[in-house]
């Protein structure tokens, strides 16, 4: 028995050193921080008060907010769960790390947080409540524990002290091995649609004079039905969405305050650094768009980003250049005293490295939402889905913003007139020198990752689509289907 443990330890003490060879990272000096990072998925930045929005959604981040730095122009990868994750796990971009929208799994040798973290001793614990988080799509990969809180239906309640979430880290905490540090990551899906939030947030935002009615006919909308019939959701129904989204942002703001609240009851909150961020945003009604598909808007990809340091290091700290949920990976190492891999991640310590960079941003063929519609409602919506189908990449860089697309139809946008990213000035002569050189960022960002990834092989040859979710067990089919992925 004691020869099999010993054997065991020594296994496990090669695993460890084995990642930490493959990530060429060194060994941490110094004090060893906690890490609990949040990932609230769908969370645009502009709904967030501390973002400047102009409805009291998030008092509890706001909170939080003064208590580290708050990085205001902060983007995702991607426009979807899988990609960006995966960014953040491994400090990759989505043509280098390979999940993405046309193979939802993260298969690649890249080290991932959760490992290099295991490696140095740390616990690694995870607590998600979005199915395509998990072990389905490789997310799980480097995690000691990953509890898939999706599939717990009993500890939900309006009250956020019962949400499965809390109830998951706080046991873990409980349990922690003294002196041992640990690395907590959780995601909460509450701002993802269906927008259903419970009261009070249900009616938080909502005129009081809105018809029942209208909010009964508005919760039943989804982007399969608005995508084959553009134009079925009207603009008031549109203002509802946006009314109980905010209601969700607010019910969600309640859970990571109780999330906190439980950190600091630990006894652990001086010594952590959380992280208070989001995988991408949400377009309703904006551009023509509903969910998070197809486009890689801004309303898409810009995300809130709050780092609070142990000890209340550098408290209520505002920083204005651009960060990328990709440079979590660098500085959270950082911060755990340990140096990243060189070269071989696309991200950057942004609490120890300030300057302006390029920000970019991906979204491949749209695999994961023709899963939606039958071959039969695509092939009689084609006008309709055309346009959809191609890959976009992004790029921004001071205030200009370039999106080219594998079809020809690129986009770009003078941010500093347009804000809101709705007059394309791509092909225009008066903007021709800056989309030349916005362009030539973005070859030289797919040369240095090895050039433009092949397409599925099945999209090559015409022989049809591969499927993006298959061998789905009912649990995860029914969830699917409630978040709008799957018919
Ligand atoms: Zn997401």
């Amino acid at each position: 028995m004691s020869g099999r443990l010993r054997v065991g330890r020594l296994t496990a003490v090669f695993a460890r050193a084995l990642v930490l060879a493959l990530a060429g990272c060194t060994a941490s000096t110094g004090p060893r921080p906690n890490v609990l990072i949040v990932v609230i998925d769908t969370l645009r930045a502009d709904r967030v008060s501390c973002y400047g929005y102009e409805r009291p959604t998030t008092p509890h981040i706001d909170a939080l907010c003064a208590r580290g730095v708050r990085f205001e122009n902060a983007s995702s990868t991607s426009s979807w769960t899988v990609p960006a994750h995966a960014s953040l796990f491994t400090g990759l971009f989505p043509i280098l790390h390979g999940a993405t929208q046309e193979h939802v799994r993260l298969t690649g040798s890249a080290s991932t947080l959760a490992e290099i973290l295991g490696a140095h001793g740390y616990a690694t614990f995870a607590a998600s409540d979005n199915p395509l988080v998990g072990p389905r799509t490789g997310l799980d990969r480097g995690f000691d524990t990953f509890v898939e809180t999706w599939r717990d239906n009993e500890e939900r309640d309006p009250d956020p002290y019962l949400h499965p979430n809390l109830g998951a880290v706080t046991r873990f905490l409980a349990g922690l091995e003294p002196d041992r540090p640990f690395f907590v990551f959780a995601n909460y899906i509450e701002p993802h649609g269906p927008y259903a939030p419970p009261e009070p947030h249900r009616s938080q935002f909502l005129s009081p004079d809105t018809d029942p009615a209208l909010v009964r006919s508005t919760l039943r909308r989804n982007a399969a039905g608005y995508y084959l019939d553009p134009g079925s959701i009207s603009a008031r129904e549109f203002a509802v969405l946006n009314d109980l989204y905010d209601g969700e942002v607010a019910r969600v703001d309640a859970l990571v305050g109780a999330l906190v609240d439980s950190l600091e009851r630990s006894g652990h909150a001086d010594d952590t650094l959380l992280v208070i961020t989001s995988d991408h945003g949400e377009n309703i009604g904006d551009h023509g768009h509903f969910r998070h598909v197809f486009s890689l808007y801004r309303t898409t990809v810009r995300i809130p980003l709050i780092l609070i340091l142990p000890d209340g290091r550098r408290a209520g700290e505002v920083r204005s250049e651009p960060v990328g949920l990709v440079d979590l990976f660098a500085t959270v190492l950082r911060q755990c005293g340990i140096e990243p891999p060189t070269g071989a991640i696309s991200g950057r310590d942004i609490l120890g490295d300030p300057g302006e960079h390029p920000i970019f941003a991906e979204y491949y063929y749209p695999l994961q939402v023709l899963d939606l519609f039958s071959p039969d409602a695509l092939e009689a919506k084609r006008e309709i889905f055309e346009p959809y189908l191609h890959r976009l990449r992004s790029v921004e860089a001071g205030d200009w913003r370039f999106v080219w697309s594998s079809s020809g139809r690129h986009a770009l946008f003078d941010l500093a007139r347009d804000p809101e990213e709705l007059r394309n000035l791509a092909g225009t002569p008066d903007s021709a020198e800056i989309e030349h050189r916005l362009r030539a960022l973005l070859d030289g960002f797919v040369e240095r990752a090895g050039g433009e990834p092949p397409l599925p092989a099945e999209l090559q040859s015409n022989s049809g689509r591969p499927a993006a979710f298959d061998d789905l067990d009912s649990e995860s089919a029914r969830r699917l289907r409630e978040l709008g992925y799957i018919r």
